[in-house]
């Protein structure tokens, strides 16, 4: 069975969220995803990745595998892959980079389907497709349940998704509903490998910030 008021579902499940947020990448955004709230339901996963996949076959009919980045776009990449009777298999990081593991590859010239959760930046689906292409294989299309860009990343290839919203991101500094007086909140931690490299520079820095910090505690003569 077909979705039909994806927005209404996602809220639903609280996995669409308005209100003032703490990124993990440290910017404030008005809009809140987090996918796992609904795909955490096998069911609506099937029914949301069969909306999703009539969507591309419509266009792009001869997928041959599905390719997605660990861990956000493992449980859409395989229902996706379900609906279209094709392999499905991710990338995950190793040493900051994404690569194929498991014995997971791609034959030469084989079509790919890039599977994403959210498209938020497009930094993580621009690595996928490298991986396809250095692997031999050819993008043919990019789809994702939620593009928080509003449509507007490209990668040279057909893009489709179940939702466009443009959530906007300000950095704190800049960021109207502070200047209003309010705190954003940072919803359930998301997982760092869905953001990838951001999400990892930002652990660094928190890393360096706690250093810092411990660093003065010491200089300050604070001891716990
Ligand atoms: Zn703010």
């Amino acid at each position: 069975m077909k979705v039909t008021g994806i927005k209404e579902l996602f809220k639903k499940h609280g996995a669409l969220l308005s209100g003032h947020f703490l990124l993990s990448s440290g910017l404030h955004s008005d809009t809140y995803f987090q996918s796992a709230l609904i795909l955490q339901h096998p069911h609506e996963a099937e029914r949301l990745a069969e909306t999703l996949a009539e969507k591309v076959m419509r266009e792009v009919p001869d997928v041959d595998v599905v390719v997605s980045p660990a861990i956000g776009g493992i449980v859409i990449g395989q229902e996706v892959a379900a609906q279209l009777g094709t392999r499905a298999i991710f990338a995950e990081r190793a040493d900051g980079k994404l690569v194929l593991r498991r014995g997971f590859h791609i034959e030469k010239g084989e079509k790919c389907l890039i599977v994403e959760d959210v498209i938020t930046t497009g930094l993580s689906t621009k690595e996928v497709k490298e991986v396809v292409e250095t692997s031999g294989g050819k993008t043919a299309a990019v789809c994702c349940l939620v593009d928080r860009s509003g449509g507007s990343i490209e990668f040279g290839v057909p893009k489709f998704s179940l939702l466009e919203i443009e959530a906007v991101n300000y950095k704190p500094e800049e960021c109207p509903m502070c200047k209003e007086g309010g705190t954003p909140v940072k919803p359930g931690s998301r997982t760092k490998q869905q953001n990838g490299k951001q999400e990892q520079k930002q652990e660094q820095k928190q890393e360096q910030k706690q250093e810092q910090k411990q660093e003065q505690k010491q200089e300050q003569g604070e001891s716990k």
